[in-house]
């Protein structure tokens, strides 16, 4: 079984400009590591490539050669965009990306492919690893797809692992995403729009516990599908508190009407992250969110 925690090794990641990507690959350069980073997206340090294009896939094909590592977190998130082009959208970008990066890579080199908490649809308890796999929306099928790849590449000898991230936060988190708008109202004094209920939960997960977990798979040499969350879900009125704290202001929450496709609770069993990547991610929720707030870029004002 593959196992190395080299600095020399050389890593692929897919979707360098994004969330995640921007924080593992800042991570890898900064302990040493050759990173070749791949995104559709223009970025510094980035090059650009889009995995769901013919055109792309003798460039693709030869980077994965060059690699000892490939992570892969391309993809088009969030789960509220609706409509057709939507659906056309995260079939390009979520299945056949996965798919044409799958046909290029050499079966000696591990891959990780981010999927997503989203494939487990609703839940009473922790989810776990082998749960039946529900997804409430067109979103979480897309990942499910994506995982239906993976498995059967793994089954064919290569060496693919699904991790699953719960709600990821931290620094430039996405600014679709429910912490970074809120910390956006709180700071511009407009309302704080809720969907659904203050007495949602949510699992969250430190962007850094992914990066960790993400290193971790590669070190140990892991193969197979595993959660990455914090196993301590959170209401989302804990969090528009916390927002309102660190901020220092207290706009008005609105609570909107929830959609059929985001699940009241989400909440990750860590057992086989702790047994297997040897850590469970934590979770300092005004400590996380000071950072992000933090790192947001101030608000132009206009005189
Ligand atoms: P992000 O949107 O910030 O980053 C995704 C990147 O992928 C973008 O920069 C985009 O340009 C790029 N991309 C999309 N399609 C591409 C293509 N065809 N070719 C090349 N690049 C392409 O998203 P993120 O929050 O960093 O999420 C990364 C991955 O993790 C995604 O697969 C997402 O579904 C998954 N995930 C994220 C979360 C979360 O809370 N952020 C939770 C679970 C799973």
């Amino acid at each position: 079984m593959f196992s190395n925690s080299s600095p020399s090794l050389r890593w692929l990641v897919t979707g360098a400009a994004g969330f995640i990507g921007g924080h593992l690959v800042a991570e890898l350069r900064a302990s040493g590591c050759q990173v070749m980073a791949v995104d559709r997206r223009p970025s510094p340090g980035v090059e650009r490539l889009d995995l769901a294009d013919p055109a792309d896939l003798p460039r693709l094909a030869e980077l994965c050669r060059r690699a000892d590592a490939v992570v892969h977190l391309a993809g088009r998130p969030g789960v509220r965009e609706r409509g057709p082009q939507a659906r056309a959208a995260r079939r390009r970008d979520n299945v056949l990306a996965t798919a044409r990066l799958l046909e290029v890579v050499p079966k000696a080199v591990p891959v990780v492919v981010a999927s997503s908490s989203s494939v487990y649809g609703s839940c009473v308890g922790p989810s776990r690893e082998g749960d039946p796999l529900r997804p409430l929306g067109d979103y979480g099928r897309s990942k499910l797809e994506a995982e239906m790849l993976c498995v059967a590449c793994r089954e064919a000898g290569w060496a693919v692992t699904v991790v699953r991230p719960f709600t990821v936060v931290g620094e430039r988190q996405r600014p679709d995403m429910a912490l970074a708008r809120w910390i956006e109202a709180a700071r511009t004094g407009r309302p704080i729009r809720v969907f659904g209920s203050l007495e949602r939960r949510r699992d969250l997960t430190d962007v850094r516990d992914v990066v960790l977990g993400i290193r971790r798979v590669i070190e140990t040499g892991f193969v197979g599908t595993v959660n990455l969350g914090s196993g301590r879900p959170i209401r989302l009125g804990e969090m528009v508190e916390t927002v309102m704290e660190v901020v220092g202001s207290r706009p008005p929450v609105v609570v909107e009407p929830g959609s059929a496709v985001e699940a009241d609770l989400t909440w990750a069993d860590t057992s086989l992250c702790e047994a297997e990547l040897g850590f469970v991610p934590s979770l300092d929720l005004p400590s996380v969110v000071r950072r992000q707030a933090e790192a947001c870029r101030p608000v132009a004002v206009s005189s």
